[in-house]
């Protein structure tokens, strides 16, 4: 059965966490302003006390998990005050999916807890490298063994939360010449030696979600860190991407869904000639397609995340659910640009803000091309 109803819990949660997230827009202006760095305090305190992590952490494993279309309405929620933290979080919910897709009880034993601690903490993935993110059967982060150790070597940028993730999940090729099957993934821990962080990138957008460069210079890792087993990593990576999609869509909603309000808010506000610009056709139309487009993308998420709470492949719907949201993102920022005119452009202000985050979010989790050739190989 297709319902559109949330249940009052759903709602109860969804309201929790507007409330607190709908505060942050100031907050979230001074962070985008400052420069680069590691992860703000109070971002990261809001993780803690708001139990964050645990809605993505088995009960085995000490959280309170939710389920992932529910995961998705708190996601929109966060992109809704900051697509920065919501992107802080999302780097944390990929790195979770790849231990809870491919890791052992003990690996989840080890690194789960982790991110419940006290003072707030956070995770990151390790996957893009110089030469190319789109490119992902392949990498020059080499991970060679050695008698109970693989040893990892190579360069991984931009990652967020590093310098400030509790582990890293990183994927690295364990020979040369064996392509997709020689790809393995491994956790790594924080103060692990070899794990150089920095520089901190001073990037247009997202910039509360801090990304810096990550090197690995001869880290030992124990074999038992290996995610899964040998060879699975490119399939885990293709697990976890299809995964974080759909939570990087429904930040993308939050974000548009914030930018929306701020533009109809102006239009009723700004008079010229006489009246206020939301009387003209030709802004309130363009009103009315951007909230269509909003929940157009909205109930996408939905879908593909129905889709992984049921059990059922969701690589298209999950990639179209991003594809659809980051581009609607883009545009209802845009939009917002040039109907708040000088308003929106010549000082610091939300709307410019949601516009370089959103261009930040078509290229996060594979660009807005990368999308539609999964959605085109899955026709
Ligand atoms: C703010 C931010 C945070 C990030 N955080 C992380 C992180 O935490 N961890 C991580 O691993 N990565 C992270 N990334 C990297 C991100 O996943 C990559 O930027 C993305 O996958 C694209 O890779 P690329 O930028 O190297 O572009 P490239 O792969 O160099 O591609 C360049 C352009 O060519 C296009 N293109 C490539 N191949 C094709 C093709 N076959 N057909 C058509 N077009 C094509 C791409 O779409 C793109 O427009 C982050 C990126 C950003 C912007």
């Amino acid at each position: 059965m297709i319902s559109f109803e949330l249940s009052t819990e759903q709602k109860e949660l969804q309201q929790k966490i507007h409330s607190w997230a709908a505060k942050l827009h100031s907050l979230s202006l001074k962070i985008d302003a400052a420069k680069p760095g590691s992860i703000n305090r109070q971002y990261l305190k809001i993780i803690a006390e708001e139990n964050l992590n645990s809605f993505i952490i088995p009960e085995d494993y000490e959280g309170q998990p939710l389920d992932q279309l529910t995961l998705s309405l708190i996601t929109e929620e966060i992109g809704y005050g900051c697509a920065g933290l919501a992107s802080i979080y999302a780097a944390t919910v990929h790195a979770v999916s790849a231990l809870l897709i491919g890791g052992s009880p003990r690996q989840k034993n080890d690194f789960l807890p982790l991110l419940l601690k006290p003072g707030g903490a956070v995770a990151s993935c390790c996957i893009t490298e110089e030469k190319g993110g789109s490119d992902t059967a392949s990498f020059d982060t080499t991970a060679r063994q050695e008698g109970e150790n693989y040893i990892i070597n190579g360069k991984k940028i931009p990652i967020i939360n590093a310098g400030s993730a509790a582990f890293y999940v990183v994927w690295a090729s364990s020979g040369t010449g064996r392509g997709r099957a020689g790809i393995n993934a491994f956790i790594i821990p924080k103060e692990t030696r070899g794990v150089i962080v920095g520089p901190y990138h001073d990037k247009p957008g997202l910039r509360c979600a801090p990304t810096a460069t990550v090197a690995f210079h001869d880290v030992a890792v124990p074999k038992s860190n290996l995610v899964g087993l040998p060879g699975s990593g490119y399939l885990l990576l293709m697990q976890t991407l299809d995964w974080g999609r759909a939570f990087f869509g429904a930040i993308c909603v939050g974000l548009a869904r914030a930018a929306l309000e701020e533009i109809i808010s102006f239009a009723k506000k700004r008079i010229v000639t006489n009246r206020p610009i939301i009387k003209n056709q030709g802004i309130s139309f363009i009103l009315a397609e951007l909230a269509t487009e909003i929940d157009a993308a909205r109930l996408l998420v939905w879908r593909a995340c129905r889709l992984m709470d049921i059990n059922m492949d969701y690589t298209r719907e999950s990639s179209m659910a991003k594809l659809f949201a980051s581009e609607a993102a883009a545009r209802t920022t845009s939009e917002g640009m040039l109907i708040m005119g000088q308003s929106g452009y010549l000082r610091p202000h939300l709307m410019a803000k949601y516009q370089r985050d959103a261009q930040g979010l078509r290229i996060l989790e594979g660009t807005s091309q990368i999308q539609k050739m999964i959605i085109a190989s899955q026709l």
